[in-house]
This record gives structure tokens, C-alpha cells and sequence, in this order.
């Protein structure tokens, strides 16, 4: 069995990667985005104010479900809030928050994402806006567990996006397609005298089946 301390290791090496990955991918500028990985009752989550590619194994940072700091001494992101709020209510294992900018202009024009696209599916069905509350407030972690309600991602309003998932990669991929469809709605909405066509609650609940045959039976995304 591989020794825990490894396997602790292991984790934090990946947590780094996926928040270097939303700076790469261009979800996140500097550090305004934060990352969380759970294992056991034991929450890793990015530090605050450290920029990801100066994050090194000695400042893995990690809570309790309380928020209680369990290991290291930088303290962790002020969004922990809605990180254990996600993981008190959910069975994920991962939370990444950013402030994506379609996702994050989306959040402050209408209270939940037009189903633009099939993929709004995936995340649960149309994505809905948290309404606005100061970041790293209480108020702010139960409007988003209002938004997330039956569903794996939310906006929040006048601030960016939070998706969960049960591994970091499905956590930031959810994060990655729901920034797309914020883009692809903008993208069709502000084109003069049209207005993108939407799903219909039907056309959702086909997709959603074939979704979760994706992987199985060759069938899926195309
Ligand atoms: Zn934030």
C-alpha cells in the first residue's frame, strides 16, 4: 500500500497542475481562481494570494471540513466558503472556482445561461446564476448552493463560475465547457436583429441520456 504521506503528495502535485492549467487555458488571471481537492475529510485548496507557478510540494495547504487548517502555514484561498459548502452537500471530490471572463460577463445579464447548446446537458441541465453576495461570505456559499441544485455548475452573479466534479480534471473540463457556452451565447446573442435559438427541455433530456452513454458505446460528443 502506498505510504499516505505519498499519496498526499501525489494529490497536491495534481491540485497544482489543474490551477496552473486555468491560467494556461485562460480561465483564470493571477490568482483569482482557486482550486480544492478532497480526500477523505481532509480538503487540499490553492493558498491565498500565491501565484500557481510558485506553488511547491511545501506549501501543500490543507483543511478539515470545518475549515480547521490541518497542514501547512500559508493561509488557504478566502473562497474556502464555497469550497466546503460544495463538499458538505455533494459527494465531489473536486471544486474549481474562476472568474472567467464570458462566464463571469453572462453572470451579470441574466439569472441563468440560455441553453445555447447540448453540452448544457453534461453540467445538469440550464446553468443558473447565484445571486451576487460578498466573495468569501456565507451568504455567497448558500446563494451557490441554491444555484447548484441538480446541477454540477453555477455562475456567480458579478463574480465567475464554480463546478465540481469527482476528479480535478472533471471539475476543470466542467469549468472549460461552461465558459465555451457562456462564449457561444454572447457570441450569438449580441449578432443585431437575431437571437440564438434555444433548446427546448426535450431536446436537453435526449442529450443528457446520450451523454451518459458516452465512453460505452462510441457514441456521444460529435
Ligand atoms: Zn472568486
Amino acid at each position: 500500500m502506498k505510504d499516505p504521506f505519498d499519496r498526499l503528495a501525489a494529490v497536491w502535485d495534481e491540485l497544482v497542475t489543474t490551477a496552473r492549467r486555468t491560467v494556461t487555458d485562460g480561465l483564470v488571471v493571477g490568482t483569482s481562481g482557486n482550486v480544492s481537492v478532497r480526500v477523505r475529510d481532509l480538503v487540499l485548496v490553492t493558498p491565498s494570494g500565491v501565484r500557481y507557478d510558485r506553488l511547491g510540494p511545501s506549501d501543500t495547504t490543507g483543511v478539515d471540513l470545518d475549515g480547521n487548517q490541518i497542514i501547512g502555514r500559508l493561509r488557504p484561498t478566502s473562497e474556502l466558503p464555497l469550497h466546503l459548502a460544495v463538499y458538505r452537500s455533494t459527494s465531489a471530490t473536486a471544486v474549481v472556482h474562476t472568474h472567467a471572463p464570458h462566464a463571469t460577463a453572462v453572470s451579470t445579464l441574466v439569472p441563468e445561461l440560455p441553453p445555447v447548446h447540448y453540452m448544457t446537458a453534461a453540467l445538469g441541465g440550464p446553468v443558473r446564476v447565484a445571486p451576487y453576495a460578498l466573495y468569501g461570505s456565507d451568504e455567497l456559499a448558500a446563494n451557490m448552493l441554491g444555484a447548484l441544485r441538480d446541477r454540477t455548475a453555477c455562475l456567480l452573479q458579478n463574480h465567475g463560475t464554480l463546478a465540481y466534479g469527482d476528479s480535478l480534471d472533471q471539475a476543470l473540463d466542467r469549468t472549460a465547457q461552461l465558459e465555451w457556452m457562456c462564449r457561444v451565447w454572447l457570441t450569438a446573442a449580441s449578432v443585431p436583429g437575431h437571437s440564438p435559438s434555444l433548446l427546448s427541455p426535450g431536446q436537453l433530456d435526449a442529450a443528457a441520456t446520450r451523454l451518459r452513454g458516452y465512453g460505452q458505446t462510441g457514441d456521444g460528443l460529435v
